[in-house]
């Protein structure tokens, strides 16, 4: 076994290598860009070594200053994680030049299963079934379109290069073709540098089940069961589970068997997943599912296998990398209970999962788990770090295992509904409402599920009068008395106030809320709420809200929503009058991709007008309300956080009630 290895990444993934690490009692060391001086991985690790500045391309996509930090802490081997190096068979090239160790398989597998198109070919020369479809190198218009008829409409472009769901566009209809190939081609031009595609047929009720395998080198591969990725949003997981729901012996035999077959067609040693899609519309059938791509390396969801097998996935990677054989046989490897992933991110589901920044002000995992389940937190990050725009914005992984799926998914939701995040727009809700999903919890999930139940999966309803109340009475001050976190149970209060209400400005979005709190004679607090929330009703508050405060800001949790109220400096008034003007800015950090309306041109409220590319992926801004351009953003433009992009000549009807206390 090495005696120590360097972990060529960030996050959770980083956190999670040196665990077992140090378990095995391998030392570590981690890599950081500027960004991540203080992050958790480099504390986490047994040493650090610093490899540049903030963006990817910069430190973590380094490889020469990767490999020299293995060389310089006398680490003997390189765990890539996943994401940046960990599929790169140059890197592996330059690793095993400096007398290295990758682990992970060799580069020639990576090239065989690097691109789509000609993974495909392979496979379908190993005979494993591959998704019907065009995956030949001429790439004209053309020929795409007409191969498209062939295939029959809906078909699935994909960029050859792709990942992450990047560069791919299902289209309806001949018509739509052209620009849904452009769109396709710009991604994935900006997320590979390839721009090249393949066009497959779209599988009808398709399900995303995919194998773990693992192989040494001595050719041995078992299989570690599979693992269900169907829920998804613009073909990114979600939430993910293993075994596969309503999973029949036939298909599980024929699929793992076609991914053992798979990966000793390139004689892959180390960890792998093979993914295959199903189609599910006439349920699971053994005949029914195709090769899509393997990943050549660990994947975000391993830890439902690990739950399920009870198998350290890098433990066995560590010791296949460092020449010991598989530690079971096929036979030894069990299935028990069932588990799930749930992908905590920074971003807004509301608005069609936009990417989130902000500081982690307030961060509180459940604890214990749930009754009748165990828990795993997979984080990379603690209370007040930052979720920066250079890397992805996930926050934690919540993985629970329960004896069975019903068990497993009520442990779930209870999970994420115990879950406190604040100080940027996070995905909990939106998880939360997933679990709760009536075809979700009856395991009937499709890859088109959550597109189909989005708006009743995002909907966040308004904060409730107590949940206003509870904002007002933190941001009143009244909660900031000495010796209690709880303004509820302190009866000190009484001190700073008087008979007469105390008036309470809050914001929660666009809207103005005015509080007024006062204490009764007996000592509780009373708030009430201006129109329209509740006129008629004042508050008594009984149970202690959770919430989370830090100064101008109020956020309270009601299950796994956490409403998030701004308290407004009068002070600052001037300067929100002057936010507020009828002008879009840019929700984070990115580039004008192209621009589609004109100055002076009138738009309508839900009218694309330009499209801004941000964390590699296409978003689409939309005219808010109607009105006439009175300056756009110029094409090609790099935008900043809060960048205005869009200024409309007349000015938007606010619905905002005054925040002026006169
Ligand atoms: P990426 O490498 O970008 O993740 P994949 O090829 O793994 O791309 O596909 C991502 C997701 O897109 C799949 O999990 C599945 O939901 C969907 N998908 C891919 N191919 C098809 C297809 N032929 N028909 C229907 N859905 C598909």
């Amino acid at each position: 076994m090495f005696a120590k290895i360097l972990i060529a990444n960030r996050g959770e993934i980083a956190c999670r290598v040196v665990r077992t690490a140090r378990r095995m009692g391998v030392r570590s060391v981690a890599v950081y860009s500027d960004a991540d001086a203080r992050a958790l991985h480099v504390e986490t690790a047994d040493e650090a070594v610093h490899i540049g500045p903030s963006p990817a391309g910069e430190s973590y996509l380094r490889g020469n200053k990767i490999i020299a930090a293995a060389l310089a802490t006398g680490a003997e081997a390189i765990h890539p994680g996943y994401g940046f190096l960990s599929e790169n068979p140059d890197f592996v090239d330059q690793v095993v030049a400096a007398g290295l160790i990758f682990i992970g398989p060799s580069a020639a597998s990576i090239r065989a299963m690097g691109l789509k198109d000609a993974a495909k070919r392979l496979m379908e020369k190993a005979g494993v079934p591959v998704v019907p479809g065009y995956h030949g190198e001429a790439q004209e218009i053309v020929l795409l379109a007409s191969k498209a008829r062939e295939i029959g409409y809906p078909v699935l472009i994909k960029a050859r290069a792709g990942g992450g769901g990047k560069g791919m566009r299902r289209v309806e209809h001949p018509d739509d073709f052209s620009e849904a190939l452009s769109g396709a081609r710009r991604e994935a031009k900006a997320a590979f540098g390839d721009d090249r595609v393949l066009v497959e047929k779209y599988v009808d009720k398709p399900r995303h089940i995919e194998v773990q395998i693992f192989g040494d080198s001595f050719g041995n591969v078992v299989h570690l069961y599979e693992r269900d990725c169907s829920a998804q949003r613009r073909h990114q997981k979600v939430i993910e589970e293993a075994p596969a729901p309503g999973m029949t012996p036939a298909l599980r035999k024929a699929m793992t068997e076609a991914a053992v077959k798979a990966a000793k067609a390139i004689h892959y040693s180390g960890a792998g997943t093979i993914e295959f899609i199903v189609d599910a519309s006439q349920g699971l059938k053994a005949d029914r599912f195709w090769f899509m791509e393997m990943n050549t390396r660990l994947q975000v969801e391993h830890p439902v296998t690990e739950m399920v097998t009870g198998i350290d996935l890098v433990e066995w990677q560590l010791r296949v990398a460092s020449g010991e054989k598989l530690p079971k046989t096929q036979s030894e490897v069990a299935l028990s209970g069932h588990a799930f992933e749930a992908r905590i991110y920074a971003e807004d589901a509301a608005r069609g999962f936009l990417p989130a920044t902000g500081t982690l002000h307030h961060l509180k995992f459940p604890q214990p788990a749930p009754e009748g389940a165990s828990m795993r937190i997979e984080t990379g990050v603690r209370a007040g770090d930052a979720i920066s725009p250079f890397y992805d914005p996930m926050i934690a992984k919540l993985v629970i295992h329960g004896k069975d799926r019903r068990t497993a998914l009520t442990a779930l939701g209870a999970a994420l509904s115990q879950t406190e995040i604040a100080g940027s727009t996070v995905n909990t809700a939106f998880l939360a409402a997933l679990a709760a999903d009536a075809d979700f919890a009856a395991g009937d999930v499709d890859t088109d599920l959550i597109a189909r139940h989005q708006q009743a999966l995002t909907a966040v309803p308004p904060p409730s009068g107590e949940t206003i109340a509870a904002a007002a009475l933190a941001a009143s001050g009244a909660g900031d008395l000495p010796s209690s976190d709880d303004p509820w149970s302190s009866l000190a209060g009484y001190a700073h106030f008087h008979a007469v209400a105390r008036r309470t400005l809050l914001r929660f979005g666009e809207q103005g809320i005015v509080a007024r709190v006062s204490v009764r004679p007996d000592g509780r607090f009373e708030v009430a709420l201006d129109a329209p929330y509740d006129s008629a009703n004042s508050h008594d508050l009984r149970a202690a809200p959770r919430l989370a405060r830090w100064p101008g800001h109020v956020t309270v949790f009601e299950g796994a929503i956490g409403y998030g109220f701004a308290v407004p400096d009068p002070l600052a008034r001037a300067d929100e009058a002057a936010a507020a003007s009828g002008s879009l800015r840019a929700p984070m950090p990115g580039l004008v991709k192209l621009v589609r309306a004109g100055k002076g041109e009138a738009v309508i409220k839900g009218q694309p007008l330009l499209i801004l590319e941000a964390m590699k992926m296409e978003h689409t801004i939309a005219a808010p309300h109607d009105g006439v351009i009175a300056e756009i953003a110029a094409e090609g433009a790099q935008v900043t956080d809060g960048t205005v992009l869009v200024r409309f000549a007349e000015e938007p009807q606010l619905t905002a009630v005054s925040l002026s206390t006169k």
